[in-house]
């Protein structure tokens, strides 16, 4: 099991502690605009319990968990207008992934032609 911060960044929005710019939330999921955004539309989907990245959620969330953050992302891409012309899902797990904050969350991307994949080195 992997060890979580209870000090990350997207824990202390989840306290409250930090404001977010919200755009949804169900009992098991808020999603907020990147304070950083890459796209006119980049928002970060997050589930409220305390799971480090992708591997870690899978093995410890319940269903119900699980199937409340992949609906919430079409809910969203969907109020945000992007779910017809298209969107990216991004997210970064382990160390070769470049995550910086360490609590599982979606980056969904959209508003603009986002091109093929990842630059290339
Ligand atoms: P990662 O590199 O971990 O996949 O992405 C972390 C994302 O969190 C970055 O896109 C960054 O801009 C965003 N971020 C970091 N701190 C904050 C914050 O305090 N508020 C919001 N809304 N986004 C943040």
């Amino acid at each position: 099991m992997k060890t979580y911060d209870p000090n990350n960044v997207f824990a202390r929005i989840l306290r409250g502690e930090i404001p977010c710019r919200k755009v949804y939330e169900d009992e098991h999921t808020l999603a907020f605009h990147d304070i950083n955004p890459q796209a006119p539309v980049h928002v970060l989907v997050i589930p409220k319990g305390a799971y480090v990245d992708v591997d870690d959620f899978s093995a410890r969330a319940s269903d119900g968990e699980i199937a409340a953050l992949w609906r919430a992302v079409t809910a969203i891409a969907h109020d945000l207008g992007v779910a017809v012309p298209g969107y990216r899902l991004l997210a970064n797990t382990g160390p070769e992934s470049g995550q910086e904050v360490p609590h599982l969350h979606l980056h969904l991307f959209g508003g603009r032609p986002l091109g093929r994949m990842i630059a290339k080195e």
